[in-house]
């Protein structure tokens, strides 16, 4: 076993370990590898391992990850979901080349992707970023907005609106941060209560999954746990 499948495989077991604890069943929570900047050969590791759901988040380097995999393991069901912030001007690549995107927070990108999302796809799969309580982050609508955007994304036919997702601001308490994972459950549950299709919430990393879990969760994307520390490389 190489250190990445040793990774999974203690992600997986503290994912149980965190479902059992609040009485959830631990097939409720997709694991979301979250591969960026780590090369295909981490990817390939993991996949050996049975994981199937990786997460992107810069267009360029997911496009070509994709096309790599499309050609060396085309018979692998592998899901692809851009969790990064999207710039309108690379809508297209996202609508041609994910399966899914965690970041949708403005009514003109949904509209694009919309429109740009390949006619023999299925609909993409979108999730809100709601920004819950980050002050500082430009990225995600405020709690308030939700209703209208959910409204326009779920008239949009080649759009699936699956459910919410968030990066709440870092906070190493477990109890601040559940907190803030129980604003995002509520949230939740109300959508879903308008729109049937409404199953995922895309919430907790590294160093807050175990809270994310506590509070229902569906889709944790771990990154650092799972592939180790990033390289950024030298600053630009
Ligand atoms: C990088 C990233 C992750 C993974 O973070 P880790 O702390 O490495 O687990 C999850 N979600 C988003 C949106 C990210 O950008």
């Amino acid at each position: 076993m190489t250190t990445i499948q040793q990774n999974l495989t203690s992600v997986r077991s503290q994912i149980a370990t965190d479902a059992q604890r609040c009485g959830r069943d631990p097939r409720e929570i997709t694991l979301l590898a979250v591969s960026k900047t780590k090369p295909v050969s981490d990817i390939e590791d993991a996949i050996a391992a049975g994981q199937l759901a990786f997460g992107e988040n810069y267009v360029q380097e997911g496009v070509e990850k994709i096309q790599y995999f499309t050609r060396t393991a085309a018979d692998t069901p592998l899901e692809w979901h851009f969790i990064g912030p999207l710039q309108s001007n690379k809508s297209r690549l996202v609508a041609e080349h994910f399966d899914w995107i965690h970041t949708l927070d403005r009514v003109k990108i949904a509209q694009r992707l919309n429109e740009q999302r390949p006619a023999e796809k299925a609909p993409l799969n979108v999730l809100i970023q709601i920004n819950i309580s980050d002050e500082e982050s430009k990225s995600g609508i405020l709690p308030g907005e939700l209703d209208a955007l959910a409204a326009e994304i779920a008239s949009l036919p080649r759009l699936c609106l699956r459910g919410l997702m968030a990066i709440p601001a870092p906070e190493e308490d477990f109890a601040k941060q559940k907190a803030v994972f129980d604003r995002m459950e509520q949230a939740f549950l109300a959508l879903k209560q308008r729109y049937p299709q409404v199953d995922t919430l895309s919430m907790g990393m590294t160093h807050d999954m175990d809270a994310a879990i506590a509070s229902g969760s569906t889709l944790v994307r771990i990154g650092t746990a799972i592939f180790g520390a990033r390289d950024y490389g030298p600053a630009q």
